[in-house]
């Protein structure tokens, strides 16, 4: 069966997410753990004022420390250029930038209009092509608020993919739907990817960033795999939660999706005793922080090969 891309972003989505800020050397532990228990992709931070989010100002320190480790893609999100910069002086292996189909929600975070961040985007994509090939970090697009916004409500499916085509135009390698506000169902999931992929094509849609505040995340990436999405982001633990939501992790939980894929028999080169074990050296450095997950609580069943049966 195929192989599915596990892209952890607890590093980043869910330490924003939280109060507490962990550790510099705790972070590069969990990260160097993760690693070694087989993710090959973890977004490790975003390039955003310290003032802003205390929380992820060593980004730079941990791209240079996630370099090290064999084998891993690098990931990071910048929200314009200025942290594309820093991203690449870093030496990030891959950076994403969001752009919310709420234009209430864009103005807010970003302080920045629809036309605005596809001019940042546009730039951000040209200071890319300037640096020597084998140097040139891959470039996202990540539409977020993509299945419904806070502030908004529903968003327009127009306006999406009107979005998706011109990040595409302005120097993207691929899109990303994100599910930013956990209002995603699994319907809406298979009919947005068709729909964006429709606009971008195929290979430019390939993965997507699911939560679980309503408690559809895994419903939700088993509809895109169905749909033939082979990159899915997700968090140790869920971290993160949702203030509004008590009880729902933020991100689907990493140990929960890669037990859904590998009992279903889907390749992830993954060891999930070893990725449950990281959960320790995660709540030791975050001892106030609630972690979710049922595999870790259940424990994987009896005779479980990680194979399908
Ligand atoms: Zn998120």
């Amino acid at each position: 069966m195929s192989f599915i891309e596990i892209s952890e972003v607890g590093p980043r989505d869910g330490l924003q997410s939280i109060e507490p800020i962990m550790p510099t050397a705790a972070k590069k532990a969990w990260i160097a753990a993760e690693a070694a228990a087989g993710i090959r992709e973890i977004e490790v931070g975003s390039f955003v004022p310290a003032k802003l989010l205390p929380q992820l100002a060593d980004t730079a320190e941990l791209v240079a420390y996630a370099r090290t480790l064999p084998g891993l893609t690098v990931a990071v999100l910048v929200p314009n250029l200025k942290g594309a910069e820093a991203a690449i002086a870093a030496g990030a292996h891959k950076i994403t930038i969001p752009i919310s189909i709420s234009e209430t929600h864009s103005l807010a975070n970003v302080r920045r209009t629809h036309v605005q961040m596809i001019e940042e985007t546009r730039r951000i994509a040209e200071l890319i092509a300037a640096q020597p090939e084998d140097q040139r970090p891959k470039f996202e697009g990540g539409l977020s608020t993509a299945f419904g916004c806070t502030l908004e409500g529903m968003v327009p499916e127009a306006v999406l993919l009107g979005l998706a085509e011109q990040l595409m135009e302005a120097g993207c390698d691929e899109v990303g739907l994100s599910d930013t506000t956990g209002y995603a169902n699994p319907a809406q999931v298979k009919r947005l990817i068709r729909a964006v992929r429709g606009v971008v094509g195929e290979e430019a849609c390939s993965g997507v960033h699911l939560h679980n505040t309503r408690g559809l995340g895994l419903a939700n990436a088993l509809a895109a795999l169905e749909e033939g999405i082979t990159t899915l982001d997700s968090s140790l633990g869920g971290i993160g939660g949702c203030p509004f939501a008590p009880g729902a992790s933020g991100n689907i939980v990493t140990e929960d999706l890669v037990f859904m894929l590998q009992s279903m028999g889907f390749e992830t080169g993954i060891d999930l005793d070893r990725l449950l074990q990281v959960r320790e050296l995660v709540q030791a450095a975050l001892p106030d922080t609630e972690l979710y997950g049922f595999t870790a609580e259940a424990g994987v069943p009896k005779g479980f090969a990680g194979g399908a049966y």
